[in-house]
């Protein structure tokens, strides 16, 4: 199993639509295991294809609270097959959009159809964290993120705070100065 990079936005590479995966095979599966790896050292709960560079409809998550302990899931191909009226709001946050959280509304409940680790046709009941997780996830196989969700106004004033840290890192690195790994304040909030 290998880390990978995690991009952060502004990066074009997140706003790209991915493609379904024909097979999942031996290839996938590496990618899937790779991705696990990278999202448990973020530490986060929820990671999809595209934030490590590959744009393939793939995603992780692993979810550890009292009411919902999932373990590893994996889901290639994921769709929402069915989703409540009734919306919850949720604080999110992203690794591709470090240190920056939102409250977002989707639906409380959906239900997600998929193909897991060895390729079989799976159906989940979704709901509270895990609910907001796997639509959150999605989204980004559709080149969205959370912040896409919220007022333009508020969007352009995190885009342009990750522009202005990303040259400070940048500055620092170039004068050879040591810099602070970005961390998930809380990887609850790190989807
Ligand atoms: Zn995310």
């Amino acid at each position: 199993m290998a880390l990978l990079p995690i991009l952060t936005a502004p990066d074009p590479r997140l706003k790209k639509k991915s493609l379904p995966v024909e097979t999942v095979d031996a290839g996938v599966r590496q990618l899937m295991d790779d991705m696990l790896e990278t999202m448990y050292a973020a530490p986060g709960i929820g990671l999809a294809a595209p934030q490590v560079g590959a744009l393939k409809r793939v995603i992780v998550l692993d979810i550890d609270r009292e009411d919902t302990k999932t373990g590893p899931l994996f889901m290639a191909n994921p769709e929402i097959i069915e989703a409540s009226d009734e919306d919850v709001i949720y604080e999110e946050g992203c690794l591709s959009v470090p240190e920056h959280y939102s409250d977002v509304a989707r639906p409380a409940t959906v239900r997600v159809r998929y193909l897991d680790r060895d390729g079989n046709k799976q159906e989940m009941a979704c709901e509270g964290l895990l609910a907001t997780c796997v639509q959150h996830e999605i989204d980004h196989l559709d080149g969205i993120l959370f912040i896409d969700h919220i007022s333009s106004l508020k969007r352009n004033m995190i885009l342009r705070k990750l522009l202005k840290a990303r040259k400070e890192k940048e500055r620092d690195e170039a004068e050879g100065k040591p810099t602070a790994k970005n961390q998930a304040k809380d990887p609850e909030h790190a989807l």
